[in-house]
């Protein structure tokens, strides 16, 4: 039975981030990672990493002056902060020319509708600067701009251009940056590759590390340590056209929930407005960036209609709405009117080959056709979860409604966190970020928490017993029903009835199948018993924490009664001015989602703002 200092679960950025700041303190660590590190889903990420570095001078910009609105609420409140990350190790404040760390700060809160947890927010634009000087030091191949520096464009939502991009291929370069600092310490960390974690060692409120099983083996096992930290990713798989890899299937949300750990606005899901009509696949909005239009069947520029100063270059939520609504009301292409059209020939041969390389070759071979010459059919899809696993900005796990009550050694980080740096929306190029912030403060508070003299808990004698179970009973089961077949039922009842617009009705029927997929699911059989790379029982194993948490989705979009960032109800909605109808008085505060046996039980956290008072979100 391995022991170690710090367990962690994930070889994204955040994971692997958090391996890196454990290993500097000389402690013992590993990295415990259902696929190959190198095939985490961050690597997949395309347009870019955000922080205000402020390469790009005034006069190269085509954007309109920038502008913070509501600042100073209430100076007297301030977040309970543990680091002073203005002056982080000792170096001083990033300098405030163009762009700032402010304003990035400032237009994440109004990004994120407002939901935002204010101090998580500060943290990750304040720190931004310094950690992709970091990457940049271990070699990251950032593009650069003529005079060397790293090169920058503009993404939805942010003021200046902000996002660091290595072309078209961003977490790429990022995640290998620091696979290649990983092996540099390979005696150190010690990595366990192809290992599917399925429980947590949880008692009386201490975690004492995971159970994990082989999928090369077969095998079932502890991994004991005294600090766990989750950087398992998102869970975009529960809907039938998602950007997201396969991997992505909520594991470590469903297994903290399983656990008794609440789960926290899961029902912001993030629809990305330009996926490959019906393979999801992403077209980054980089595309959008360089200037790329979207055109409706008519080709129009339809987001003159909807957000007229920013058009294509408005947040995602808001450029997925008119989507929906252009296909809605009769304007989408193609037969059946449901996708519209991203188009790149505004920006150029040339730029395209240069800055977006990758994208261009997926639109020719998934769709045969040619982006130089022709609009590319697209939908929104399903990307990215701004809710997760309840954290403070230390990134330890906290259960309660007042961020007091800590689960003792268990921290998350990551996309499978929610830290709310995001709030109810997440702009773009926000989330790698956000997944190396949170990674180096949940290494960092590990190596805080076993320094100062955490012991090793001892090991409850029935640690396996429930993963055990788990396995035996989808391996022995023969009642029949197929894995596949829920799976797809699952998925295509999340993006139909609880996808970029939702309604009361709609959500009760998608609850309604998610419980009848629960009981069926408990019949569910498959026919490879065998224990080498056993794919049938790990589909089954993901399809049961899809369904899981898929409940806590829905149970918190139905109780929510307004429109909010990624959350919108059609109820809640003005189709005349296409904007949300939000309600601060009743609902400017977290859901939280607690398991019990016959559901889910919501309870309210209130959100942090002392810097920037909400008001209406336009662009
Ligand atoms: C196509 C695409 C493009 C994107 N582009 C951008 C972008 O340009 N800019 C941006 O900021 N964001 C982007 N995002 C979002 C961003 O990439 C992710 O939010 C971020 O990379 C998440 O990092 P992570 O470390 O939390 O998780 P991931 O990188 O998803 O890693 C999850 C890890 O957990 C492991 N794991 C999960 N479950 C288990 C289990 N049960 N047992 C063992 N291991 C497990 C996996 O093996 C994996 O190593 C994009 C996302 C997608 C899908």
């Amino acid at each position: 039975m391995p022991t170690h200092d710090v367990v962690i679960v994930g070889a994204g950025l955040a994971g692997m981030r958090a391996a890196l700041e454990v290993c500097k303190a000389g402690l013992d660590v590993a990295i415990v990672s259902k696929v190959h590190p190198s095939r985490s889903h961050s690597g997949a990420a395309q347009g870019g990493i955000a922080a205000a570095l402020d390469n790009v001078g005034i006069a190269e910009r085509n954007m309109p002056p920038a502008k913070i609105s509501g600042e100073n609420v209430d100076e007297k409140v301030t977040a309970d902060t543990p680091v002073d990350w203005r002056t982080m190790e000792g170096k001083p404040a990033y300098e405030v020319k163009n762009d700032s760390p402010l304003l990035h700060w400032f237009d994440i809160c109004k990004g994120g509708d407002y939901l935002v947890d204010q101090d998580a927010a500060e943290l990750c634009a304040f720190l931004a600067p310094q950690l992709i000087y970091e990457y940049e030091h271990w070699g990251c191949a950032f593009s650069r701009l003529p005079d060397g520096r790293i090169a920058q464009r503009e993404f939805g939502g942010h003021q200046a251009p902000r996002a660091c991009y290595a072309a078209d291929r961003t977490g790429h370069a990022c995640l290998h940056a620091l696979f290649e600092q990983v092996m540099k310490n390979a005696k150190k960390i010690k990595i366990y590759s192809e290992f599917l974690m399925l429980d947590l060692i949880l008692r009386d409120g201490v975690c004492g590390g995971i159970v994990v099983y082989d999928l090369r083996t077969g095998q079932l096992d502890v991994i004991r340590a005294k600090a766990t930290i989750f950087a398992t990713g998102g869970y975009g798989r529960a809907f039938s056209v998602t950007t997201n890899a396969f991997a992505s299937t909520g594991d470590g949300v469903a297994i903290a929930y399983r656990n008794g750990i609440p789960l926290e606005d899961m029902e912001f899901v993030q629809f990305h407005p330009t996926g490959l009509y019906r393979l999801g696949i992403l077209l980054s909005e980089a595309a959008r960036g360089e200037g790329a239009y979207l055109l409706n069947g008519k080709m129009e520029r339809f987001m003159q209609r909807y957000a007229p100063t920013k058009m294509e270059k408005g947040p995602r939520d808001i450029v997925a709405r008119a989507e929906q609504i252009e296909i809605m009301e009769g304007r989408g292409g193609g037969p059946n009117k449901d996708y519209v059209y991203l188009d790149f020939r505004p920006i150029g041969e040339k730029r395209i080959r240069e800055a977006l390389p990758q994208i261009s070759e997926l639109v020719r071979r998934f769709v045969n056709l040619d982006p130089f010459k022709e609009p590319v059919p697209i939908q929104p899809s399903a990307h990215y979860s701004m809710g997760g696993i309840p954290v403070n900005i230390k990134g330890e796990v906290v259960v309660d409604t007042q961020n007091e009550q800590k689960i003792i050694g268990f921290y998350a980080a990551g996309e499978c966190s929610c830290m709310s740096v995001h709030g109810a929306n997440r702009l773009g190029v926000n989330s790698l970020l956000e997944a190396t912030v949170t990674g180096y403060l949940a290494g960092k508070s590990a190596v805080e928490f076993i320094q100062g003299g955490a012991p090793l808990p001892d090991l409850p004698p029935d640690a396996t017993a429930r993963a055990d179970a788990e396995l035996k009973a989808i391996l022995n089961n023969d009642g029949g029903e197929n894995c596949a077949a829920l799976a797809k039922e699952l998925k295509e009842t999340m993006m139909e009835k609880c996808g970029v617009f939702r309604d009361e009705d709609n959500l009760k029927k998608c609850l309604a199948k998610i419980k009848d997929l629960q009981v069926r699911f408990r019949r569910v059989s498959i026919s490879d018993k065998g224990k080498t790379f056993n794919t049938a029982l790990q589909d089954a194993i993901e399809l049961g924490h899809m369904l899981d948490f898929s409940e806590v989705i829905v149970v918190g979009a139905l109780a929510r009664k307004e429109s909010r960032g990624g959350h919108a109800r059609l109820e809640y909605f003005d189709m005349k001015t296409y904007e949300n109808i939000r309600d601060d008085e009743n609902f400017l505060k977290h859901t939280l989602g607690y398991k019990e046996d016959d559901g889910v039980r919501l309870a309210y956290k209130p959100v942090k703002i002392y810097k920037f008072k909400p008001e209406a979100r336009k662009y």
